[in-house]
């Protein structure tokens, strides 16, 4: 455990007013880590600004054996984030909120860790108001570009371009020992980020979904796509998962002239929109939902066009697919399979972003958890009626979301866990549903996305020897001493 010298040797390195043990301060990095059920309160905080301080944490804690965990903005969600015994020095990056350099021609934006998803999007709507970064869709603001991207996370046009990682293309990392490696094109001093496979063997990918395990990383450059003008959104509701999943697998793997054009394709179950108020003040059954003309089931479209007339093609293959589904013999519920009129605010908010669609879940019941998952997305089905059972069988609502990623190659299935953070069993109930259906689901050959240290990647790894062995033996080559957020992956 950290002591005043470790705290004297930070200050010396950052000064005075950057590292703190202040109990006042580190407990506010807890509530920070959103959504994690086991997280710790560090017990050193420390802010550096400059490559350089970080190099110089590194190295000193690597030789005192002290535990770090770095955070962008630490808002990851869903286990990714929470530092975890031995809790050690937290090294907070938001002061390094650099963004250093727009491409327009080349497509990429190189940014600090600090930069978060508001503020590079005022930034290019400002300077550059052709062009889109790539931020979460639901993210809040507060959390950062380099968070989502080393957390391969899913962006504002994933269902076209592909999951977060994929919009990635060269990084400046700092390894403990103080070594500073520059990934893809970077390699080379004069080289501009515009190939993310540089010298050889990529070194980069290793350290991808590493969860701040391998290095900090104090730079990257991720690509940027044209921000067109013409967008609209469609909305079908569908009375189970399967017409949902079925339908929009059609329409995905058509791959050009639609999908590409669809940039967010997402959809779920009534239970989202339950979810979203205050648990006493909303009826909880689907009666309620229907009679409003909500289907138990929606699958929602996000169209970017470059023209009004490319825009109607689109809208009109979504709309004459989903009409000939319902009156195919494929189609389980016809009378569910209805186009749900959005009223123009409701494409005005969804359209705008940044945006906070997802906080208002705390609402229900205070505590909120992503557990998400990857699958085929022809079987994202079976995962949402699977998933759905187990939380009702434990006494939760069934929330499901679902998304496609990269024209439905992959389902991002993300069942909200809704619960009572304050109360013992409600946590405990939440673990149970999390190991009933990690179980279950790794049978299936499903993955999970940011798995927690306590039962995703315990019982991943477990069927995955040969994978473990060799993560392994690159973590210890790029942290001999184990230093960095030791215990999570698995990894100590
Ligand atoms: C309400 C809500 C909605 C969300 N919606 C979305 C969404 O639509 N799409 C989506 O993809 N995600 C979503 N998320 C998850 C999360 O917000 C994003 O992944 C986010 O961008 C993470 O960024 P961050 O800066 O908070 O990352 P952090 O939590 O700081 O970091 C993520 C992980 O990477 C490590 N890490 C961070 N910075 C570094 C670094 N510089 N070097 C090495 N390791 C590092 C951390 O240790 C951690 O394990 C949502 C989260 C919440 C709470």
């Amino acid at each position: 455990m950290p002591d005043n010298k470790d705290l004297e040797a930070m200050i010396g390195i950052v000064g005075k007013k950057y590292a703190s043990n202040n109990k006042a301060i580190t407990a506010s990095y807890l509530a920070k880590s959103v959504m994690g059920l086991e997280s710790q309160i560090p017990d050193i905080v420390v802010r550096p600004k400059y490559m350089e301080e970080i190099r110089k944490i590194l190295v000193y804690c690597s030789s005192e054996k002290v535990a770090v965990s770095p955070i962008s903005a630490g808002l990851s969600g869903g286990f990714s984030c929470p530092t975890i015994k031995p809790a050690g020095i937290l090294i907070d990056l938001s002061r390094m909120n650099r963004i250093i350099e727009v491409d327009e021609e080349n497509r990429y934006v190189v940014v600090e860790p600090g930069v978060t998803n508001g503020q590079i999007w005022a930034f290019m709507l400002k300077h550059h108001p052709d062009w889109a970064p790539p931020i979460p869709d639901g993210a809040p603001p507060a959390a950062t570009v380099m968070g989502d991207a080393i957390d391969r996370g899913f962006s504002l046009y994933t269902s076209s371009v592909g999951p977060q990682g994929d919009n990635f293309m060269c990084a400046e990392i700092v390894f403990p020992n103080g070594d500073i490696l520059r990934t893809g094109s970077w390699a080379l001093p004069f080289a501009k980020p515009f190939y993310k496979y540089g010298l050889g063997p990529d070194i980069w990918s290793t350290i991808m979904g590493s969860q701040g395990t391998m290095g900090v990383i104090t730079k990257i450059a991720v690509k940027i796509y044209p921000h067109p003008k013409f967008k609209t959104l469609v909305n079908w509701g569908m009375g189970n998962p399967y017409d949902m999943q079925d339908v929009t697998f059609d329409l995905g793997k058509l791959e050009f002239g639609v999908a590409h054009n669809t940039v967010m394709v997402q959809g779920g179950n009534y239970g989202i929109v339950m979810c979203r108020w205050p648990k006493d003040k909303i009826p909880h059954d689907l009666e309620f939902f229907k009679n409003k003309g909500y289907s138990e089931w929606w699958m929602n479209w996000e169209i970017w066009a470059q023209s009004q007339k490319e825009l109607d093609h689109c809208v009109d293959t979504i709309n004459t697919y989903c009409s000939n589904y319902r009156k195919s013999t494929r189609c389980r519920d016809p009378d569910q399979m209805i186009p749900q009129e959005l009223h123009p605010k409701q494409i005005a908010s969804r359209l705008k972003k940044p945006n906070k669609i997802a906080v208002p879940y705390s609402l229900w019941e205070a505590g909120f958890l992503f557990i998400t998952w990857y699958t085929p997305w022809n079987e994202c089905a079976h995962f949402a009626e699977m998933y759905n059972s187990v939380l009702e069988n434990h006494g939760f609502a069934p929330v499901m979301w679902i998304a496609s990623i990269e024209r439905c190659r992959q389902a991002l299935c993300m069942p909200i866990i809704c619960f009572d953070s304050t109360k013992d069993e409600d946590i405990e109930r939440v673990q149970e549903v999390n190991r009933e259906t990690t179980e279950y689901s790794l049978k299936q050959g499903w993955l999970n996305y940011r798995p927690d240290p306590y039962i995703h990647a315990p019982l991943m790894y477990s069927q995955a020897a040969m994978y473990w062995k060799y993560l392994r033996k690159i973590k210890k080559m790029f942290d001999p001493n184990m230093i960095m957020h030791p215990g999570r992956l698995a990894l100590p």
